[in-house]
């Protein structure tokens, strides 16, 4: 035996023991078997969620729909005013609302009576986080997130999204409830004007829709009333004609005359009339510059009258200063730019209002900027008799009433020979005052005695 030989058996002697030791140690040793046994435990139970997981997403994805709405879209405030709806159903046992929300949130409602007072009603909506609902014998899962990380950059608002999630073969249920939630919300604001005002770059309403005003209410000198809303008629009517021969559609009307003598409540009760909404602009605002001017003009919403009032004082010597001696960035030339609407296709009507038409610069009022240009003046007594009988009842038979109301005619005709006038606002004051008609005529005799 050489020593070489000697040497490698030794070695491979203490190998075997080595490996037989470990696996004595290792299968003998209980708290390794456990330690085995529960470390696949813990792979299958890993494997499998997995498969859950997978598994719930390729079944979400075969068998649910969802859709999502966005607080940016119009369809939001219709939505959550539905549910608010819905809700409100519930409580009063009518409807069954499945799956009460446990977190709410407030939707506060001011609502105009017929009066004119109103009344503000808190409705509750479902507030952040899941909810289970119940839709015409359809179950939808719907969940309203908020982004407390990013606000709009306009509003401040956080961003929110409502994720509507229901089975794949009941998808045709979103269109209906959709619809549903927009006709609620319209008719809601059926027979209403919507006034807005500028909000950063873009228009929002301002205050709640308020009731329209009938056009007769708005009693102006003979064929005032007729001419412009002919006009506008005409107009609105010609988008075709205006697009063949490559003129920018639109029309400005620029309504002059004494204050209170129905301008902007004429221009109201017409939109009223013709269901167009009015995006009221005020030059002196803070912080508006020619490039916001421009881009709100060119992006007021459709169905809109563009409403600027007492343009004089605006542009008094071509800057533009208001009462408290601010000076908005608006130019007079980006206001001629903003107001020819280079950037826009869209139809556009804008209305302008002044008590001195003097004080304006020959280049705003040049046709193609103001088309029409309307004098509304004082009462004439024509007006005063047909607004004294809007007042105290139009009925012609009523031959005490026709009679007062011819007084209350001269009354106004003497006033106008002395050089003196009436204005419609200052009349209507009188007749609100007075209860019944011969009061109204005394008052009316007071007041022209003192004036
Ligand atoms: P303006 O814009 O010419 O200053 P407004 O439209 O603001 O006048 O009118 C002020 C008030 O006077 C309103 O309440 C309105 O009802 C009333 N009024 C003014 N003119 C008329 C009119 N021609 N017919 C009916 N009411 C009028």
């Amino acid at each position: 035996m050489n020593l070489e030989s000697v040497a490698g058996n030794a070695s491979a002697g203490t190998a075997a023991l080595n490996s037989s030791w470990i696996d004595a140690f290792l299968g003998n040793n209980p708290y390794f078997q456990a330690g085995f046994g529960l470390m696949g435990v813990g792979v299958c139970l890993g494997g499998l969620r997995k498969l859950v997981t997978v598994g719930n997403t390729a079944l979400r994805r075969r068998l649910l729909v969802s859709v999502e709405i966005s607080n940016k879209d119009r369809a939001y405030p219709w939505f959550l005013e539905w549910m608010a709806h819905q809700n409100a159903k519930q409580v009063m046992g009518r409807e069954s609302f499945l799956g009460r929300p446990h977190t709410l949130s407030v939707e506060t409602q001011v609502e105009q009576r017929h009066n004119g007072s109103s009344n503000v009603l808190f409705n509750l909506v479902a507030g952040t986080g899941l909810h289970w609902f119940n839709y015409r014998g359809v179950w939808m899962q719907i969940v309203r997130e908020r982004q407390t990380q990013s606000l709009q950059m306009m509003s401040g608002a956080p961003w929110e999204t409502v994720t509507l999630t229901t089975l794949s073969r009941d998808r045709g249920i979103f269109p209906q409830l959709l619809g549903e939630a927009r006709d609620l919300a319209l008719r809601g604001q059926e027979g209403k004007l919507t006034i807005r005002i500028p909000w950063g770059p873009e228009w929002k309403p301002f205050g709640q829709p308020c009731r329209k005003r009938p056009l007769h209410s708005v009693v102006l000198d003979e064929g005032v009333a007729e001419n412009i809303e002919k006009d506008v008629n005409a107009f609105l009517s010609r988008r075709e004609w205006y697009a063949n021969r490559g003129i920018p559609y639109r029309r400005g009307y620029l309504l002059y005359g004494p204050p209170g003598s129905g301008k902007t409540s004429f221009i109201q009760a017409l939109a009223g009339v013709l269901n167009y909404d009015i995006c009221l602009l005020n030059l002196s605002e803070r912080g508006l510059g020619d490039d916001r001017l421009t881009h709100l003009l060119s992006n007021a919403p459709e169905r809109s009258f563009i409403l600027i009032e007492d343009v004089d004082a605006a542009f008094n010597k071509r800057v533009q200063t208001s009462e408290d001696g601010y000076q908005s960035s608006v130019t007079f030339s980006g206001f001629l730019n903003a107001i020819d609407g280079v950037a826009s296709g869209e139809e556009r009507v804008l209305f302008l209002t002044t008590n001195h038409i003097d004080r304006l610069d020959p280049a705003l009022i040049r046709p193609g900027r103001v088309d029409v240009a309307e004098y509304i003046g004082d009462a004439s007594p024509l007006q005063a008799y047909t607004l004294f009988t809007r007042f105290y009842g139009a009925d012609c038979s009523n031959s005490t009433l026709v009679e007062l109301g011819r007084t209350i005619q001269d009354l106004v005709e003497d006033q106008m020979k002395n050089g003196k006038t009436v204005s419609m606002a200052a009349l209507q004051g009188l007749f609100i005052r007075s209860p019944d008609a011969k009061d109204a005529v005394v008052s009316c005799r007071n007041y022209f005695h003192t004036k």
